[in-house]
């Protein structure tokens, strides 16, 4: 099997997130042109340190764009590849949505491709880990509605009848020695991960739980899996199994 991790239609976000940045040099050099000549009234010295700040601002956006645009690119770990993912997942993710969201994208595509780009940074950093420090966690609606099993307090009670992706799962977490987890939601999400203790987490959700959630868990790292909606949202979902495996490949230190 061909191990990697899926980072593709990471290009919607990275060009809508450069533009952002262009905008904020733009709104930034306006800002600044409109009380320059104040500054020079009150002081020289304030006035070129507000310039030399300015610069120094644009430079550290100018390099960071470049360097975030080499390491989705290359996918290759540029020593500044932390500092890259803690500034896009905390600032530029929220001001590129508002963006989208002004100029008519839908805020499932910007999440979408949001994903893929926390991917290929998670791909760039190129870490590899031990089984028992890896947590899968899967959304409920993974389960089939017929199903009457409890699995969401332990999913190996699954009985592998194959109507739904769970079974296929299990094996998975059972060939590799992962710990699996059903959320139900956010709050036993995060007392999954405080029981678990994981360093790396595969998560399966749809786009907006896995973005609200890969940014709650920062820094623990999380490669997203989306889930296929055949039924509509919530209901009997699905997910490519081989992606997750694929991804373990790569991730398992050998
Ligand atoms: S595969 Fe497991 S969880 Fe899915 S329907 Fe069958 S028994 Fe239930």
């Amino acid at each position: 099997m061909d191990f990697k991790i899926n980072t593709k239609g990471k290009n919607l976000f990275l060009i809508l997130s450069t533009i952002t940045l262009i905008l904020m040099m733009a709104i930034t050099t306006l800002l600044w042109w409109f009380i320059s000549p104040r500054l020079h009234e009150i002081s020289t010295i304030l006035a070129d340190l507000s310039l030399t700040a300015l610069r120094v601002f644009f430079f550290v956006l100018i390099m960071g764009t470049i360097l975030v645009l080499l390491i989705c690119y290359t996918e290759t770990n540029l020593l500044v590849a932390k500092f890259a993912i803690t500034a896009y997942i905390k600032i530029i993710y929220p001001v590129t949505l508002l963006l989208g969201r002004l100029i008519g994208i839908s805020k499932e595509k910007i999440r979408e491709s949001f994903v893929s780009v926390n991917n290929s940074f998670i791909n760039a950093l190129k870490k590899q880990f031990n089984p028992s420090e890896l947590l899968i966690l899967l959304p409920h609606c993974l389960q089939h509605t017929d199903c009457t099993i409890r699995i969401t307090t332990d999913v190996t009670k699954c009985a592998r009848c194959g109507k739904c992706d769970i079974a296929k799962l299990c094996e998975i977490s059972e060939k590799y020695k992962i710990k699996m987890a059903i959320a139900t939601g956010g709050t036993i999400a995060r007392k999954i991960i405080i029981e678990n203790r994981p360093k790396f987490i595969i998560a399966v959700a749809c786009e907006r739980d896995l973005v609200d959630g890969l940014r709650e868990v920062f820094p623990i790292p999380v490669y997203g899996v989306l889930n296929l909606r055949p039924e509509g949202p919530c209901v009997n979902t699905r997910v490519i199994t081989g992606e997750i495996e694929s991804a373990l490949g790569a991730l398992i230190k050998v």
